[in-house]
Parts: structure tokens; sequence; C-alpha cells
């Protein structure tokens, strides 16, 4: 089917490399064999921009220049990807930047990983402790709206992780491209999997899945929050991207997409040691860099579930790399098994 999308601006390096990886299915021969392996390489979409984040925001940003903003707003944890990838697309666009960032307050005084790389392309950051986050966020988001008019600001408001109907778009086109990657190496994949934080990257799989009915279950792997939390935000984006563009009849009911929320672990951005030395292996293995806040606790689930045995029967499966090098530093203290 042929679909048409809503201007984007171009900033990441498309399409990103499909490859496989057969060094890491031969060390751990499954029990009943076992799918071969490949990665989606998004976190090659941009060197300092990389990852997922990008592929949503070049629809984003066209958006907010078709509505004159000089400035954008968005918001997410301290180490927050999304935020970092914002605040350089705004730099490189000349659009002001507004960060409202999740605390702890005290730890916004370390400038490591991606919250140097905010301030470092200029951002604007607000940090505020946790509690205060989750209860007053739409009112923080519009108390900075209010900020940049009173100004003669215009400014755009992105949600977290630029997840809603506009980011959809990203991995709509981003499943497209997956699939004739796939089609180019001569397979059609059974599974595509990813970590699954704000459910844009899933939902937008799923979805130009469906649209090019192919049979391919998308599972998340969620870092943070239920199955059953992430199964009604996709669901009440994709009904909200269908309605708003009015697009494909689609029901969203059929967009089949699963949750396996068995790998979370202690919360979002805590890891135990399995997480970090599946990130060990990987790097070893195939020369991947994993973070440990999304792509490794995700792929650490997933190996977990192949030995388990859940995805026997496929020959393909498609590992979606969304990215989050730079939260890998500031979780160094969690390496230390490394030295001994
Ligand atoms: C944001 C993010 C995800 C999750 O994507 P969502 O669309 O928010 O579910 C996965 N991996 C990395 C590295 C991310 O930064």
């Amino acid at each position: 089917m042929k679909i048409k999308y809503p201007p984007k601006v171009s900033l990441a390096q498309l399409p990103t490399p499909l490859q496989p990886l057969d060094r890491l299915s031969e060390a751990f021969s499954f029990p009943y064999g076992g799918p071969r392996l490949w990665v989606k390489r998004d976190d090659l979409t941009e060197t300092a921009m990389s990852g997922n984040k990008l592929r949503k925001l070049e629809f984003i940003v066209a958006a907010a220049q078709q509505q004159h903003c000089d400035t954008l707003i968005t918001c997410g944890g301290l180490q927050s990807n999304h935020c970092r990838a914002t605040a350089l697309v705004g730099a490189r666009l000349g659009l002001q930047v507004q960060l409202v960032l999740r605390g702890p307050v005290e730890s916004a005084a370390a400038l490591d990983g991606n919250l140097l790389v905010d301030y470092l392309a200029g951002a604007e950051v607000a940090v505020y402790p946790a509690a205060q986050y989750q209860r007053e966020l739409p009112s923080l988001l519009r108390h900075w709206q209010q900020h940049y008019a009173a100004k003669g600001h215009r400014a755009l408001c992105i949600p977290t992780g630029g997840s809603d109907r506009l980011g959809l778009w990203g991995y709509l086109s981003g499943a497209e491209e997956l699939l004739s990657d796939c089609r180019q190496h001569g397979f059609n994949p059974e599974h595509i999997l990813c970590a699954t934080g704000s459910g844009g990257t899933q939902a937008g799989l799923a979805l130009g899945c469906y649209l090019q009915s192919a049979e391919i279950l998308v599972t998340g792997y969620a870092v943070c929050d239920s199955a059953a939390y992430f199964q009604a935000k996709m669901r009440s984006d994709l009904a909200d991207w269908a309605q708003h563009y009015n697009a494909a009849p689609i029901d969203p009911k059929r967009i089949e997409a699963t949750v396996n929320d068995q790998y979370m672990g202690p919360g979002y951005g805590l890891a135990e040691e399995p997480v970090y030395r599946t990130i060990t292996t990987l790097a070893s293995l195939e020369g991947l860099l994993l973070d440990p806040v999304y792509t490794g606790k995700a792929f650490h689930g997933l190996l977990q579930d192949l030995q388990l045995g859940c995805y026997r029967g496929s020959k393909n499966l498609v590992f979606v790399h969304t990215g989050g090098h730079f939260g890998l530093f500031p979780h160094r203290q969690n390496f230390d098994f490394l030295l001994n």
C-alpha cells in the first residue's frame, strides 16, 4: 500500500544498515537450533543525534516549522536520549530548546552522558524532583510554553519520547525501510523486537507492518511500566493517528503488538548485573554497543526468551537497535566486574 507521508526534515542517515549477528547466534547454540538474529542499526541514524528519536523528530520538527515555531520544549529523565537528540536537532535548525527534566536535582550537577550533550547543544535545562515532575508535568510544560510566549516566542511541546501521532510516522517509515532491507537479504522476518519506553517506536513498527500486510509480530520489551499500560498507550496513539490523518481505514485493535514486561528489572534506568553482562557479551562478541536503560535490557530479555524457546519455529528475528550509547557512561560503576 502506498502511504502518503507528511513533510519531514531530513536529518538521519538512511537507510541504516541491517546486519546479521552470526557470532552471537553461534555462541548461543539455542536448544532447538534457533533463528538467525539480525540487528537494524538505528543507533547509526547519526553520530551525536543517534538513535530512534531522530526518525520521529524529522516529522515533528517539520510540523514545528510549518507552525512557525522558533522553540521546542520537551521532557524526560536526566539521561533522556530523546531530550539530547531534540537539543541537537534544535541547534542544527536554529530553534531554541527548553528541556524539562526529571531529577534527582543534585545529580544534575554531574555533567555526564546525554545531559552533558544537552548543555553542549545550548539547550535550556530545568530539573524537577521526580515526585513533582510526575505530579505536575502537564502544568510544567504549560508554564514553559507561556514563559516563551510572554517573550514573543512560539514553542512546540513535544511529548515524552516524541510518542504521539506525529512521531508515529518515524517508525511507520522505519518499518517500510526495514521490510525492504529484509527483502534485499532474501527473507521475511517472523518477529521484530525492540525496547519499549514510551511506545512510539513499537506502535510505528506495528502499524507499518500492518499497512504492508506483513505477517510479522512486533514485540516490545518494556523498560518501565506494564504491558497493559503500553497496550493502552499504543492503542490510543494509533487511534489518534488514524482519526487525524484519516489515512487507511485501520482498526487499532487489529494491529497486533506484544509487550513483554518481564525484564524491566528494578525500574526505569535501573538494571541488575545480568544486563551489564549481556552488554559486555555483545560488545566483545559482535562489536555492538548496547545501553543499560533500553537496548541492553531488551536484548537481555530477548536472549532469555530465546533460551526458553519462545521464538521456536521462526527463522529470522530482527532486533531494532534504538541507540542510547551516551547513557552507558553514567553507569560506569556497574561495570566493576570487568576489572576483576
Ligand atoms: C526512547 C528509546 C527507546 C524507546 O522508544 P519508545 O519509542 O520511547 O518506546 C528505546 N531505545 C532507546 C535507546 C531510546 O532512547
